[in-house]
């Protein structure tokens, strides 16, 4: 019984010192929503097939924010953040006018 007294306390003191380290505010940036004064001043679509080519014509059927310079994944994460879009997540799938062939 006392092991396992010993193993609740345990485990309770490690998640309380996980939880201490976890820094306050960490949470993931907001996702850039099209109507964002940002994201219309670019065209931005979280589906690059659904831009406007009428007004953005330099979108080529294709491209999109995982294929662009800009995009910032650490490692295939579908939303990351981008270059011109500050404090803003960007979907993999989308694309705007400011996107920039990766290398
Ligand atoms: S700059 Fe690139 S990654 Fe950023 S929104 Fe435009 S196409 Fe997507």
């Amino acid at each position: 019984m006392a092991t396992r007294r010993r193993f609740v306390l345990n485990t309770v003191s490690s998640a309380a010192v996980l939880m201490a380290a976890t820094p306050l505010g960490a949470a993931e940036p907001a996702r850039l929503e099209e109507t964002d004064p940002i994201a219309v001043a670019l065209g931005y679509k979280n589906v690059a097939a659904l831009v406007d080519v009428q007004r953005f014509p330099t979108y080529v059927d294709g491209h999109d924010c995982k294929g662009c310079k800009l995009f910032q994944a650490a490692g295939g994460e579908q939303w990351a953040p981008c270059g011109v879009v500050p404090g803003k997540l960007v979907n993999a799938g989308g694309w705007c006018a400011a996107w920039v062939k990766r290398a």
